[in-house]
This record gives structure tokens, C-alpha cells and sequence, in this order.
């Protein structure tokens, strides 16, 4: 067996989107739907085998320092791969992207895997982005976009690969 690779991974985006929900549910694979905390730990791990690699995700979840757009410098370095998530149902989520990439271009790596995940796919009836918009500004950006829902599942596990993928491209 292969020694693993390590990769790290930061979330980032408002409060309240689901971050620590997606990340929860990629670790342990449950959803809690009451929780408001965060992980509490600067990062949690996760392995998966992909081709002949075993990857070990390190993935950095913040503990409510995303209200002040204030993650110190630390967060970023020397990350792989950055997860920007919105919430489906808020517009203004989505629209606060474009100052997160900016302070991630600013403080991240130059070379970062950068993927959106627009969160709380199973509350698609009220859905404030059009996919296609969402689309449209991941395609400007060259970042993957996946919907996710950390409640039913949907796309978690296709969003890390999709960020291995591009990492190790086959
Ligand atoms: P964070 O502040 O971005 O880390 O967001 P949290 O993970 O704390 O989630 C905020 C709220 O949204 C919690 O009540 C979660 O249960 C809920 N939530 C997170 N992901 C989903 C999802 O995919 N679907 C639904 N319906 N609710 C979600
Ligand atoms: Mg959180």
C-alpha cells in the first residue's frame, strides 16, 4: 500500500451555509440538523483511496470567524484546495462569493484547486441562484461547481473527488 497523500482543504463562505455540515457530513457521514457549532478542531482527516493513491483529506473548517471575513493568513498556506460554499435559498450567499475568492487569491497559493459547492440542494423549491448563473461564475473563475446537500448527502463525496481529480488529473 501506497504511503498517503496528504491534501489540504479549506472551507470557506458565510454563516449559516452549511460548512460544517458538508464537512461533517463527508467525515462521519451524519447531519445534524440542529448543530450550530463547529468542529471545533483546527482540521479534521479523512482517507479515500483514488486510483492507486490513498488521499488523506486535512480539512479546515472555521469556528465562526467567517462573520468578520477574518481568517488569519495560517488558513490559507499552503492549501491544495479550497471548498467556497453557498446556500441555494440565499442570494446574498452566493453574491459574498466573489469577495471570499478574492481574499483567497490574496492569501491562498497561487495554484489552488478552488471548487463552489451551492448547498442545501434538497431545498430546491426555493432556490435563489439559477444553476446556470452559479455555473457561469465557476466557469470565470476555472473553479469546479457542485450542488451539495449535507442533509441528504447529494454531491458530497463527487465534490472531493472532483478536487482529487484535478489535483491528479488520470
Ligand atoms: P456554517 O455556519 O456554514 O458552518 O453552517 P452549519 O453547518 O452550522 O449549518 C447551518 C444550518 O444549516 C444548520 O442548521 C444545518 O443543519 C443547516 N444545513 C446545513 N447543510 C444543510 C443542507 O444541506 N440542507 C439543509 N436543509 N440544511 C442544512
Ligand atoms: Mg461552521
Amino acid at each position: 500500500m501506497s504511503i498517503p497523500t496528504n491534501l489540504k482543504v479549506v472551507v470557506l463562505g458565510e454563516s449559516g451555509v452549511g460548512k460544517s455540515s458538508v464537512v461533517l457530513r463527508f467525515i462521519t457521514n451524519v447531519f445534524n440538523p440542529t448543530s450550530e457549532a463547529t468542529l471545533g478542531a483546527s482540521f479534521v482527516g479523512k482517507a479515500l483511496s483514488f486510483n492507486d493513491k490513498i488521499l488523506k483529506f486535512n480539512i479546515w473548517d472555521t469556528a465562526g470567524q467567517e462573520k468578520y471575513h477574518s481568517l488569519a493568513k495560517m488558513y490559507y498556506r499552503d492549501a491544495d484546495a479550497a471548498i467556497m460554499v453557498y446556500d441555494i435559498t440565499k442570494r446574498d450567499s452566493f453574491n459574498g462569493l466573489k469577495k471570499w475568492y478574492e481574499e483567497l487569491k490574496e492569501n491562498g497559493p497561487r495554484d489552488i484547486v478552488v471548487a463552489i459547492a451551492g448547498n442545501k440542494e434538497d431545498l430546491v423549491e426555493n432556490e435563489a441562484v439559477s444553476p446556470q448563473d452559479a455555473k457561469a461564475y465557476a466557469d470565470s473563475i476555472g473553479a469546479i461547481f457542485r450542488k451539495t446537500s449535507a442533509k441528504t448527502c447529494t454531491g458530497i463525496d463527487q465534490i472531493f473527488k472532483d478536487i482529487a481529480l484535478k489535483i491528479f488529473p488520470e
